[in-house]
């Protein structure tokens, strides 16, 4: 760990936030030969997503599906008692996955030779910083900026940061305890991922949702396979359904939910979790002091190499507009660094995909069918139910599907969608499809090993080739 502690006066190019934008950016421009001053709160680089996001969800989703896969192999023959849960052996080893990442970051920054200032900076103008560490504040010049400070959950309003029973996905990863009953707000994928773990723990998990299906923006056909799944796995998934107000007891959290009609409930559960989406972290950075732009969202304006109004600074990840994941900040750092390093870059992808790591998994890429419709453009589908396959019949599951979307004349892919074990892996090759521009003949005719999931990919093209 090479953490400074002095603060250099200039900087040829700081990235604010280490993230998985913000040390990607870094890595690459420190490779193409820029000195790099990269700053970020943690000792190590790792962000939302390794510290308090992707992976320590993944980790605990992984535990919830040993626990279920356990409690389901009884249907074909093996029987296993229910596991007792060491709660504070989980954490452990959630924490030894993080830091095994974040070290490793930590490590390969300073094999860069990358400068690492533990803190948080501020725009003191567009060429200066304003720096705060643990021994107070200093400022910095710099030739050209990263911004890559993220995203935050927001709060309802009305409720306390610093709640025990009302808590957001970050005081939900730390599993403190399992409370008996779990009120999820919100019905996307965050909330779904975590009321899946706190399910396999053993809370009574209800979900409430605003609008009328669980996943905004997921084609409808997909999310019912899960929903099917997910009916039996939660106490219950309340649609059309809005919180109108909250109220902590000692014990409770006391709840007014308000349906459709207008009609209210009082509900109590142990605790709540608030997952009803993030807000990029733009205002608490002084941008006012720049001519740096902001989105009615909050997001900074960027163009295709990610600069903002103010040419020498860029702007990544969550910051930069949706979709916030940390592939997409992946990708916008490497064209930030690239364009900051004087290279020809540009941020175009054909296909960005989506996971939601529940049981099943949903995954996409490219374009929806709804969005098609929606856009009145002129696609065939393919939709290919698992339960022909082989290895998901071996796996003893067959609840999944693969559907094409392609162009109706050219037959060219301009959308995949998966759901099924596995979906998250599988995607992959969908989303390398539609970045070769391929049609639904080149996955058809290419050769997928037997038996596996990925031929259901192969399967759907050939549903659409007639002759
Ligand atoms: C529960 C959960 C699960 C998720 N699962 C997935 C998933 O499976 N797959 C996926 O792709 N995405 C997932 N995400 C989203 C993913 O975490 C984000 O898209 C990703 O972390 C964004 O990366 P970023 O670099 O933009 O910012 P962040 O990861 O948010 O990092 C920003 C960093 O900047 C620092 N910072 C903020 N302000 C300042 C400042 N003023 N000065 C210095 N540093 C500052 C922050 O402390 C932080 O370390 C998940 C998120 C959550 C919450």
């Amino acid at each position: 760990m090479n953490v400074d502690k002095s603060i250099p006066k200039t900087a040829q190019l700081v990235v604010i936030g280490a993230g998985p934008g913000g040390y990607t950016a870094a890595f690459r421009a420190a490779e193409l030969g820029l000195d790099v001053t990269l700053i970020d709160p943690e000792i190590n680089p790792g962000g939302v997503c390794v510290y308090r996001g992707c992976i320590p969800s993944k980790a605990l989703l992984h535990v919830a599906r040993l626990i279920t896969d356990t409690a389901a192999a009884s249907a074909i023959g093996l029987n296993f008692a229910p596991p007792e849960i060491d709660l504070p052996q989980v954490r452990q080893w959630r924490d030894e996955v993080i830091s095994k990442l974040t070290d490793a970051l930590g490590a390969r920054a300073d094999k860069l030779k990358i400068r690492r200032i533990r803190g948080s900076a501020r725009f003191k103008d567009a060429h200066t910083l304003t720096i705060t560490t643990g021994d107070g504040q200093d400022e910095l010049s710099f030739k050209q900026a990263i911004i890559a400070t993220g995203s935050w959950p927001i709060r309802l309003p009305g409720t306390a940061a610093d709640s025990a029973r009302i808590i957001d996905s970050s005081k939900a990863l730390a599993i403190d305890d399992i409370p008996k009953s779990l009120l999820v707000i919100g019905g996307g994928y965050i909330g779904l991922e975590l009321g899946s773990v706190y399910s396999a723990l053993g809370s009574k998990v209800t979900v409430v949702e605003m609008t009328d299906g669980l996943l905004p923006g997921c084609d409808r056909d997909l999310v019912s396979v899960l929903k099917r799944r997910l009916d039996n796995t939660f106490t219950e998934i309340l649609l059309s359904t809005r919180v109108a107000g909250l109220k902590e007891t000692k014990r409770h959290v006391q709840v007014t939910l308000e349906g459709k009609d207008g009609q209210q409930s009082q509900r109590q559960f142990g605790k709540v979790l608030v997952a009803i989406g993030r807000s990029p972290n733009s205002n608490e950075l002084g941008l006012e002091t720049t001519a740096i732009r902001l989105t009615d969202k909050g997001f900074i304006e960027i163009d295709g190499q990610q600069r903002s109004a103010e040419a020498h600074i860029f702007a990544i990840g969550d910051l930069a507009g949706e979709p916030m994941l940390a592939h997409k900040a992946y990708a916008e750092a490497t064209v930030a660094a690239e364009a900051a390093a004087g290279r020809r870059a540009l941020f175009d992808p054909r296909a960005i995909p989506a996971v939601v790591y529940t049981d099943p998994e949903i995954a996409w890429c490219g374009l929806t069918e709804t969005a098609a419709r929606e856009q009145k453009i002129a696609i065939k589908t393919a939709k290919l139910p698992w339960r022909g396959n082989g290895r998901a019949l071996s796996l003893g599951r067959d609840d999944g599907m693969t559907k094409l979307i392609v162009d109706a004349k050219s037959e060219r892919l301009l959308g995949v969608a998966l759901v099924g074990p596995g979906a998250g892996e599988l995607i992959a090759e969908a989303v390398l499809a539609l970045e070769m521009a391929a049609v639904a003949d080149d996955l058809r005719q290419t050769i997928h090993p037997h038996p596996t999931l990925s031929e259901t990919l192969a399967d759907a093209a050939r549903m659409l080739i007639k002759t």
